[in-house]
């Protein structure tokens, strides 16, 4: 079978126009980058405003294996796959990070022959929205440095600077690091550090803000440091928010591309759901709802981050409900789940399959507690074998969930059609969704309930640095806000080593932020970093680009 970018190169892409006219979308409301991709105007959610909504489907995963399992291929699949069933659909995903192209994980446009295109475009620098939270980011940053500079009105405390610099980049060596060196004219020294642009509170905005005058807003209330008597500094202080929202007026209007069959998609926002939420923007799943009957997202990672995240954020904040969830299982996760190591998962092992079932027997009882049918995807590799396509079977059987053998990495969307009818049953059945906690309650009981509901913990210990980094939230009376817990995506728990369905745990909180702008408190536990590093043998290495600019590698 042919690479991923083998497959995407041959594909036949419509011009935008076409895909946009399918979708009814006017002429003016269309502003294409090139033949291939397209923002969308403001104008558009006026004249939608009034159109009845879609069904919101979203797609999620048990805990994968390092190299992903296939949420992204599953959707642009039954995106696919509902066409074929003459369904109007839709997909909506997140924006790629150059992170993991470069480093462990390759593209994020799907695989096989499901995968949105232009594949190279879209995982390089696409429209530039990725690059213009980068730099509105770093303008924040550059302005505090700037003010403490020009004689420090504000009475910044450079030892309480919170908001950090960002850049799209695995690089270890900027997680700490000292700017303002080289004397007077050239800087006030002081530790600071970077994180990846798919953390920034930035990209988390654009991906909660409804329209310009709330992304401004947003901006405007990011907590960037301390004054010296330790009162709060917002970005608004610095007069900064509006040159931001200036940078980013073009990234916050939704990416229009196709599927190699010529579906429609939208794809918005990027933010990671180990680190971040998770989640494509509001304003593109929104947008999508209006646009067709079936809107497919993604969140990421396993369910225990993206899906909780997904509801408990995104949906909270937008008034979303998911009319259903698929849930995605590859044998390769579930071995893995069961102790096989990395490098043997695509061997036949029926056993530590066996082992491995207790894994999406905890993201189905998981997700039955948001209220939402849940149909389970089977995505078939090529390495899997009968025996243990029945054992897994077997077992959704016994849970009493739907399920069906999902094919969209070998035959595109003719891969997805038992799924996809299974979906649509189940977008059919009464979805009572509902939130798994109440924002107003402390700080503690919200953390405690997702580590206890959905990770399956006994409970949460707290370092002392965490301790007071709550109180500090709570004496700015910001405390009623959602958490984003940054976690490992690897293991239920805070500990990666503990695969399968641990039990008998704590997580534990090392620090908490304040993300005043976003709307949500973000607590980091185990040994979770914002700013990635490169693998031993990066993908970098293998990415090349000919004369004629015909790239290859990519995945
Ligand atoms: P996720 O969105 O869950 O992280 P992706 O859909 O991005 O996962 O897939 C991760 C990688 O696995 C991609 O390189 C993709 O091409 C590959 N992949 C996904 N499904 C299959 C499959 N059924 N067979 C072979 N490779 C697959
Ligand atoms: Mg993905």
């Amino acid at each position: 079978m042919l690479s991923d970018i083998e497959i995407a190169q041959t594909a036949k892409m419509l011009p935008i126009t076409e895909i946009a006219a399918k979708l009814n979308i006017q002429n003016d409301e269309l502003e294409p980058y090139g033949h291939y991709k397209a923002k969308l105007s403001e104008s558009i959610y006026d004249r939608l405003a009034d159109e009845h909504d879609g069904k919101l489907i979203l797609v999620t995963a048990i805990n994968p294996t390092p190299a992903g399992e296939g949420k992204t291929t599953t959707t642009v699949g039954l995106g696919q796959g509902m066409a074929k069933l003459g369904k109007k659909a839709i997909i909506a995903l997140r924006e790629p990070s150059l992170g993991p192209v470069f480093g462990i994980k390759g593209g994020a446009a799907g695989g096989g022959y499901s995968q949105v295109v232009p594949m190279e475009d879209i995982n390089l620098h696409f429209t530039g929205d990725m690059h213009a939270i980068t730099a509105a980011n770093n303008l924040l940053c550059a302005i505090l440095d700037n003010h403490m500079q020009q004689g420090n009105a504000l009475g910044i405390d450079q030892r309480r600077i919170l908001f950090k610099r960002c850049m799209d980049m695995n690089d270890r060596a900027l997680r700490n690091t000292i700017v303002g060196l080289g004397g007077k004219i050239n800087g006030i020294p002081r530790e600071d550090s970077f994180q990846i642009t798919v953390a920034s509170e930035i990209m988390a905005i654009l991906c909660l803000a409804s329209d310009l005058t709330d992304l401004k807003a947003r901006l405007g209330s990011i907590l960037v440091a301390y004054s010296l008597d330790g009162k709060p500094i917002y970005a608004r202080d610095l007069q900064v928010h509006g040159a931001m929202a200036a940078l980013l007026k073009d990234a916050l209007k939704p990416n229009l591309v196709q599927t190699l069959e010529n579906t429609p998609a939208l794809m918005h926002g990027g933010p990671f759901a180990n680190i971040a939420h998770g989640c494509n923007s509001i304003r593109a799943t929104k947008l999508g709802l209006k646009l067709a009957d079936y809107c497919i997202t993604e969140a990421g990672f396993g369910s225990d981050l993206g899906a909780e995240k997904f509801m408990d954020i995104k949906c909270r904040f937008a008034g979303l409900a998911p009319s259903a969830i698929v849930l995605v299982a590859t044998l390769r996760a579930l071995k893995y789940n069961g102790g096989v190591p990395k490098a043997e998962v695509a061997q036949e092992n029926v056993a530590a399959l066996h082992r491995g079932l207790c894994n999406l027997q905890a993201h189905v009882e998981n997700m039955r507690k948001y209220g939402v049918p849940v149909v389970v995807a089977i995505n078939r590799f090529l390495t899997d074998t009968d025996e243990e396509i029945a054992a897994l079977s077997h077992c959704c059987e016994e849970l009493d969930v739907e399920f069906a053998l999902s094919d969209v990495f070998a035959k595109g969307g003719e891969g997805a059609t038992e799924l996809a009818k299974k979906v649509v049953e189940a977008c059919e059945k009464p979805s009572k969704f509902k939130l798994l906690y109440d924002e107003q309650l402390p700080i503690k009981e919200k953390v405690e309930m997702i580590a206890k509901e959905i990770y399956g913990a006994n409970g949460v210990n707290y370092t002392a640095q965490a301790e007071k980094l709550i109180k500090e939230i709570e004496a700015l009376g910001k405390d009623k806000l959602p958490i984003c817990i940054a976690k490992t995506q690897y293991s239920l728990s805070d500990d990666p080593a503990k695969l399968g369905r641990p039990t008998g745990f704590t997580i534990t909180v090392k620090d908490v932020k304040l993300s005043a702008g976003a709307g949500f408190i973000v607590v980091l536990t185990g040994d979770i970093m914002t700013m990635p590093g490169l693998p031993r043998v990066p993908a970098a290495n293998s990415i090349d680009v000919d004369a004629n600019g015909h790239i290859s590698g990519l995945f």
